[in-house]
């Protein structure tokens, strides 16, 4: 579940809430005025989910196997000594 700040539009207090997408704003917790979300990047999401870790790991996977070649030259196994 995402973090979410709020902020109240009475006081300005902050104060971080977890709930689902698209939930609607909960009142102010000290004087329950109606609070507007703010919207900045937190290291929590990064931290909680694992997604933007995968992600990275498995575009690095991609581009390594297109530089290394899987097979080996055939000239090799024609080289016989007679
Ligand atoms: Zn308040």
């Amino acid at each position: 579940m995402p973090t979410y700040e709020y902020k109240c539009t009475q006081e300005g207090t902050v104060f971080d809430v977890w709930q689902e997408v698209g939930s609607e704003a909960p009142p102010c917790p000290t004087c329950g005025a109606p609070t507007k979300k703010v919207f900045r990047p937190t290291r929590t999401i990064f931290k909680g989910s694992g997604f933007y870790l995968t992600d990275t790991r498995a575009e690095a996977g991609v581009g390594k196997s297109d530089a290394a070649p899987p097979t080996p030259p055939p000239a090799a196994s024609d080289s016989k000594s007679d």
